[in-house]
C-alpha cells in the first residue's frame, strides 16, 4: 500500500477544509522532502477556507493547501547537492519556471509562469511537503515558529524595503498582519516615524507593540491629520505603504504623501478603484505594485535583520495543534488575532 499522510484538504467546492489522509508527495531528483513541524495560516488560506470567487477560480478541489511553514528535511532527491536530511528549513512558495524573460534576468519574483505552493500545487498543511531544492531556505538560529512566518514577513520586508526608508516619515494604511510587520521593518530600517491606520483597535495595538509610533483608528474619529500634527510632520509622508486594499486608504495616501513620495501597493484594490491622477502628477509621486518577495534578496535581508535584532515575535498570538485547525481559522476570521501557528510535530 502507498504511504499516506494527514493533510488539510479542500474536499469539496464549498467553505472549509478537512483533515484527511492523502498520498505522500512525490520526490523528484531535484526535490527536497520536508517533514513539517510548524505552519502558519495566511490571509490567502482564509480566502481558500471561505471559498470566495478567487478561490473558486484558483484552487483545485481535492488539493491540500498552506504555504507558510518550517520543518526538517526528511530526504532529498538524487540530484540534490545543497541540502541533507536533518537540516531545519523553510521555503519560498513561488515555484518559478527558470527560463522566461524575467527569470533569465534574475527577477524570479516577476516570473509569469509561477506556480504557488498550496495554491496551484499541494501545500504545507500536511505532515510532509516536497519542493524543488532551489526553493528551500536553510534556517539557522531562529525559532521554528518565526521561521514559519518568513513568507508574510517577506511580503512586509519587500513592500517596505522597496524604498529608502532612512529618515523618512512612513504612512502604512492597513494594520493587518503584514502591515504590522512592515511597521517593525520600517523602524528597523531607519524610518524616522511610522504612522499606521486601521478600523480595528486589536490590530492597531499589535502594530504599536511591533513598533508603530502613532496608530490611527479612522473608525473612531481619529485622523491622519491629527497624527501628522502629533509627530510634527509638515510636508506629508515620504514613504507610504498601502496594505489594506481599501480605495479610501489609497485616497488618503495620495493626499497625505509629500511631494516626490514613494508608494508601495500590496493591498488588492477592487476593480474600478481610482485615484486623483492630477495630484499624483503634480506631486511627482512614484508607485510600485508588490507581489510576493524578491528571490532571494528579500530572504537574505530579512534573515539579516532578524539576526540583528528585528523582533516580530509578538505577531504570533495563537499556537495550536494541527488537529485544532478549525479553531485557528475561526479566530483568524474574527480579526482578533495575530498569526496563528499550527504545530504538526514536536
Ligand atoms: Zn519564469
Amino acid at each position: 500500500m502507498m504511504p499516506r499522510m494527514k493533510a488539510l484538504v479542500k474536499t469539496e467546492a464549498a467553505p472549509g477544509l478537512e483533515l484527511k489522509e492523502v498520498p505522500m508527495p512525490e520526490v523528484g531528483p531535484n526535490d527536497v522532502l520536508i517533514k513539517i513541524y510548524k505552519t502558519a495560516i495566511c490571509g490567502t488560506d482564509l480566502h481558500i477556507w471561505n471559498w470566495d470567487a478567487w478561490a473558486q477560480q484558483t484552487i483545485p478541489v481535492g488539493m491540500h493547501v498552506g504555504h507558510e511553514f518550517c520543518g526538517i528535511i526528511e530526504s532529498v532527491g538524487s540530484a540534490v547537492t545543497e541540502f541533507s536530511p536533518g537540516e531545519i528549513v523553510s521555503g519560498e512558495g513561488h515555484i518559478v519556471c527558470g527560463h522566461c524573460h524575467n527569470c533569465r534576468k534574475g527577477n524570479f519574483h516577476l516570473c509569469p509562469n509561477t506556480k504557488g505552493v498550496g495554491v496551484n500545487r499541494p501545500g504545507c498543511f500536511a505532515e510532509y511537503l516536497s519542493i524543488p531544492q532551489s526553493n528551500v531556505i536553510r534556517i539557522k538560529d531562529l525559532p521554528m515558529e518565526i521561521a514559519s512566518i518568513l513568507d508574510p514577513l517577506g511580503n512586509a520586508t519587500h513592500t517596505a524595503l522597496s524604498w529608502d526608508l532612512v529618515g523618512e516619515d512612513v504612512l502604512i494604511t492597513g494594520a493587518g498582519l503584514i502591515g504590522s510587520m512592515a511597521a517593525a521593518v520600517c523602524k528597523k530600517a531607519g524610518a524616522k516615524s511610522v504612522t499606521i491606520t486601521d478600523l480595528s483597535d486589536y490590530r492597531l495595538n499589535l502594530a504599536k507593540i511591533l513598533g508603530a509610533d502613532r496608530t490611527v483608528n479612522v473608525a473612531k474619529g481619529d485622523s491622519i491629520d491629527a497624527a501628522k500634527k502629533d509627530l510634527g510632520i509638515e510636508e506629508g509622508y515620504g514613504v507610504c505603504l498601502e496594505m489594506s486594499g481599501a480605495p479610501a486608504c489609497l485616497k488618503d495616501i495620495i493626499s497625505h504623501s509629500s511631494y516626490g513620495a514613494n508608494i508601495s501597493l500590496l493591498g488588492i484594490q477592487p476593480g474600478g478603484s481610482g485615484i486623483d491622477w492630477n495630484t499624483f502628477v503634480w506631486k511627482g509621486l512614484k508607485m510600485k505594485g508588490i507581489y510576493g518577495r524578491e528571490m532571494f534578496g528579500t530572504w537574505q535581508k530579512m534573515s539579516a535583520m532578524l539576526h540583528s535584532g528585528l523582533d516580530v515575535s509578538p505577531i504570533i498570538t495563537h499556537r495550536l495543534a494541527y488537529t485544532d485547525f478549525k479553531d485557528g481559522f475561526e479566530v483568524m476570521r474574527t480579526g482578533n488575532s495575530g498569526k496563528v501557528v499550527l504545530t504538526w510535530a514536536d
